[in-house]
């Protein structure tokens, strides 16, 4: 019997597609494939290399509006940011198709020889990719590992296998070899399981859940198979007296995505001579923000992913929290749910110390630079944070002493493909994006030649 996931719109609840979960077997067949196709790849010049890569992004570019089309009715995602989206992997597979003529190894001065250094691929590569952002999290893994030279097998998430689906097919188009960039939808345990499993997979990018991270990294480590983990967070949003208080409580940077973001600022700090004035200011933000169809330009914000999270998040709300602020959701069929700001009385409420994934944040007053601080590292969790402040000094200190990979001053930006990212702590291990993608998909090769008679 062949298995298979019905995808909903997480807007309307009606089925957009069936798609057929891919077996053990299915995921055998996909890794002996790409072994196959990755020699051909890593044996192309170069320059051919790249110049497929940038075709690869070309048909991406094409497509624009149809990956967005396809994320807003999978995902729920706005469309706007649907289309920024998919804007990303172009981007990506253009930024990485840049390295591939500049991964130069090294010549080391040595006696009696010549010393060299190679960046080898390191042959097949899986990818497992969360519903959180379907493409560009995949795109973060298969364009530098690509362009390093590596076959992918990707595993997108049961929820959102559409986007990823149809770029595998925009690559074959572009001219990519049959069999090297392959998407294995199926079950985490299943299909996910068997590319953490399989022998000839050297690499495995995942980024989910902190649970299921852990369990991928003791797999791993029974191959000493390498290992990116990009796992969850619970980032702080630090604002102090002296900030630009309105541009702080922007409620953007924890509803972006209906909070299902692995950076948004669901704990929100703040000094408590403005705790008032910040409420405030937060209250009338969540307020304005319209909730709705995605697929409607000026919505901010559009359902979750499924009935499931949408348990999950309510479980968090619980009666004995303040509810601070509130906004709205629609009614009816669809995965609503209003944003959401609580004032627990201590920092050790689940609310205010698990990754909820949900339009909610949790807000809590401190005193000083000091106490901000061990409020912000009082998480095992360390992927990004925003610090608000008008003195430098203070940021700076702020930014050295918050134990985060990502963290904005002034700002709540935390994402750019040409910058690294990465999470401090369990949430995560390893670095994605910026100038050091690529090495991340080779392996380093010493070659020393001896030159004496
Ligand atoms: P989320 O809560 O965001 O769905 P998960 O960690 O559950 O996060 O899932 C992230 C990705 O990992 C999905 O593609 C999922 O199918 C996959 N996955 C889940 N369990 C496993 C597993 N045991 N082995 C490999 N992949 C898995």
């Amino acid at each position: 019997m062949r298995e298979s996931h019905d995808v909903l719109n997480p807007a309307t609840e009606e089925v957009v597609a069936t798609v057929a979960a891919t077996s053990p077997e299915g995921v055998d067949a996909a890794v002996a494939a790409a072994v196959r196709a990755q020699r051909g790849w890593a044996a192309l010049a170069p320059g051919e290399r790249a110049r497929l890569l940038r075709r690869f992004a070309a048909e991406v570019d094409a497509h624009l509006e149809e990956l967005a089309a396809l994320e807003v009715r999978e995902a729920g995602h706005t469309v706007g940011n649907a289309r920024w989206e998919a804007g990303n992997v172009r981007d990506l597979l253009e930024y990485a198709a840049g390295g591939v003529e500049r991964l130069t190894g090294r010549q080391i001065p040595v006696a009696g020889g010549l010393d060299l250094t190679f960046h080898e691929p390191l042959g097949v590569v899986g990818v497992i990719v969360p519903w959180n952002f379907p493409m560009p999290i995949a795109a973060w893994g298969f364009a530098p590992a690509l362009a390093a030279g590596n076959a992918v097998v990707l595993k997108p998430a049961e929820t959102t296998p559409l986007t990823a689906l149809r770029l595998a097919e925009l690559g074959l188009a572009a001219g990519l070899p049959e069999g090297l960039f392959q998407v294995v939808p199926g079950a985490g345990p299943v299909a996910g399981a068997r590319l953490v499993d399989h022998p000839d997979v050297r690499k495995i990018v995942f980024t989910g859940s902190t649970a299921v991270g852990k369990r991928i990294m003791e797999r791993c480590a029974a191959q000493v198979k390498r290992l990116t983990l990009e796992l969850g967070g619970k980032s702080p949003n630090i604002v102090f007296a002296d900030a630009d208080l309105e541009r702080a409580a922007d409620p953007m940077a924890f509803l972006d995505n209906a909070g299902q973001d692995c950076c948004a600022r669901t704990r929100l700090l703040v000094q408590r001579e403005v705790y008032d004035r910040f409420l405030d200011l937060l209250a009338s933000g969540v307020r304005a923000v319209r909730v709705g169809d995605p697929a409607d330009p000026a919505t901010a914000m559009g359902p979750l992913i499924s009935a499931v999270q949408r348990e999950r998040v309510r479980g968090y709300v619980t009666p004995e929290l303040p509810v601070v602020a509130r906004g709205s959701a629609p009614e009816g069929p669809g995965f609503w749910y209003p944003p959401t700001v609580l004032a627990p009385d201590g920092p050790g409420v689940p609310a205010a110390t698990e990754e909820i994934f949900g339009p909610v944040a949790v807000v809590l007053p401190f005193d000083d630079e000091a106490h901000a601080l061990r409020l912000a590292n009082a998480t095992p969790y360390g992927l990004s944070g925003s610090l608000w402040t008008r003195d430098l000094g203070r940021a700076l200190r702020l930014a050295r002493g918050v134990a985060a990979g990502n963290l904005s001053v002034n700002s709540h930006s935390s994402v750019r493909y040409w910058t690294p990212f990465g999470g401090f702590k369990q949430s995560g291990l390893g670095r994605e994006l910026g100038p050091d993608a690529l090495a991340a998909f080779t392996e380093t090769k010493n070659v020393f030649i001896g030159t004496e008679e």
